[in-house]
């Protein structure tokens, strides 16, 4: 069963794909955008809507002096310098294009906040549905199709060896929808298939499973059955700051997924009340530690100050959400914010006296902390009552790593060659984050690797850019 022919076709419909289909479309090419569940979404539905872009106008206006290429050594120092070096140049010499982008739709970025590994303020935040709302619309007004419960199951290809190109997918159903120009594969990670976090991230089998519920890990399987290379793969990491328990009853939507006081000066103990990392180092790393303590539990611990800091959803510091929710307890002493938590009360308060005595300069910090994060910001003590404490757990939002690809978002195969007609964008992906994740550089890949990869399936079927509306 055929489905007539198209340009372009994108499967999943998250952030990465929306961008690719809307820029082929905008280019003329006739696309269609494929996505397995019944809505559209996928984990950018439920993400923090951070984008980690460098010399913006934000930035400008708040007198951040941040540049392309401050942002290209933070992607490769966060990544240990095992990124693909091309990939992310790819990324820094894009961003600004895909931030301005964005913004002639008509998606305001009006603020940047600092996050693990960035060595200066550079996360823009959206609100994601908005943002995906806008994106979807977009889509539509130029002329795009968006096809709902349409799985695909299968990479269809046409020739042999080296003459082997992707012509279309095969749907679950067993319909066929063809493309001239190439297939985009954005169905994001695979944080929902059991079989492949036991495969890939075995280290992460206890981690709490989040993204989107169709993040089973399709796109790879499809392109790995092609011979597609895969990268990252050892490198998946979990989040810190995964509220460990359920929030309160009615309260489901607007509790926070993610709190994160930790980059304001939050710190973060065990059910011993010790702390066990340096708190000023990525949720990544800081979840690979939260793993290894008992019951897997960092309980972020905090005070007024810092409460005080909370800024509205989208961001991860909506800490005023997450106190009416019932994920924050809030006590006028550590005594008795220990006893709300399941702590014991001397050694909270010992390991909060040692934190305050280091941020006094009166020692060094027992866990090396020297600052907010990746060496900026200056230690606050925690001393303004009332306290806070917040149970968390690493949660498994995505998995960062998967098919290899050059800076065109081609898909390369083990030997290294471009499958023809196969792209992949979006966090389905690898080769961008090595062996940790910047924050905020997922949303903005799957749009800088999206539109690339749009624009070259557009070539191969004779549109240009020039053409685009
Ligand atoms: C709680 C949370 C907070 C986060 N915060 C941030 C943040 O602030 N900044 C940031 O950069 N990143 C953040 N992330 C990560 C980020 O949200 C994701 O990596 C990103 O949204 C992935 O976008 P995507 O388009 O690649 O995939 P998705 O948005 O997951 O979309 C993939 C889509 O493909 C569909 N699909 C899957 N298989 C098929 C198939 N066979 N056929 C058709 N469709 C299919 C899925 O159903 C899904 O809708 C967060 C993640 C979580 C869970």
């Amino acid at each position: 069963m055929k489905n007539g022919n198209h340009d372009v076709v994108v499967v999943g419909a998250g952030m990465a794909g929306h961008c690719a289909a809307l820029e082929a479309a905008r280019m003329g090419a006739s696309v269609v955008l494929l996505e397995k569940m019944p809505a559209y979404g996928g984990s950018t539905a439920m993400c923090g809507g951070a984008f980690a872009f460098a010399g913006t106008r934000v930035q400008k206006e708040q007198g951040i002096a941040d540049t392309p290429e401050l942002l290209e050594q933070d992607l490769l120092a966060c990544g240990h310098h095992v990124n693909d070096p091309q990939v992310v140049h790819a990324y820094a010499e894009h961003q600004h294009d895909a931030y301005r982008w964005l913004e002639s739709l008509g998606l305001d970025f009006d603020n940047v906040t600092l996050n693990g590994g960035q060595s200066m303020p550079r996360l823009h935040s959206l609100d994601p549905k908005h943002m995906l709302r806008v994106l979807h619309q977009a889509l539509l007004d130029a002329g795009g199709e968006f096809r709902a419960n349409a799985g695909a199951r299968r990479l269809l290809t046409s020739g042999e060896d080296s003459e082997r190109r992707v012509i279309g997918v095969e749907l679950t159903n067993g319909e066929q929808v063809m493309a001239q120009g190439g297939v985009i594969i954005s169905t994001g990670g695979f944080s929902r298939s059991r079989d492949l976090v036991a495969r890939f991230a075995p280290h992460l089998a206890d981690a709490k499973p989040m993204g989107g519920e169709g993040n089973t890990g399709d796109g790879l399987r499809m392109a790995w059955a092609l011979g597609a290379d895969l990268v990252d793969m050892g490198f998946t990491k979990g989040t810190f700051g995964a509220p460990a328990g359920p929030p309160l009853a009615g309260k489901e939507k607007t509790a926070p997924h993610l709190v994160h006081t930790m980059y304001k000066g939050g710190i973060v103990v065990n059910t011993k009340g010790d702390r066990f990392v340096n708190e000023s180092l990525s949720y990544k790393l800081i979840g690979e530690e939260c793993l290894k303590q008992p019951g897997r539990i960092g309980v972020q611990v905090f005070d007024q100050r810092i409460m005080d800091q909370s800024a509205p959803f989208p961001t991860v510091d909506d800490y005023s959400s997450a106190l009416e929710a019932g994920l924050i307890q809030r006590a006028d002493s550590l005594d008795e914010l220990a006893g709300l938590l399941g702590l014991p009360a001397q050694a909270l308060k010992a390991t909060v006296e040692r934190y305050n005595a280091a941020a006094e300069g009166r020692g060094g910090d027992e866990m090396g902390r020297d600052c907010l994060t990746a060496g900026y910001g200056t230690v606050p003590t925690l001393s303004v009552a009332p306290f806070y404490g917040i149970a968390c757990t690493t949660g498994l939002n995505s998995t960062y790593c998967g098919l290899r690809t050059d800076a065109g978002a081609r898909v390369l195969d083990v030997f290294g060659q471009a499958i023809a007609g196969l792209y992949a964008t979006g966090e389905v992906m690898g080769g961008l984050h090595g062996a940790s994740y910047l924050s905020g550089s997922s949303l903005a890949k799957g749009c800088i690797f999206g539109r690339l990869a749009a624009q070259d399936a557009c070539r191969r079927t004779g549109q240009t850019p020039a053409a685009a509306a």
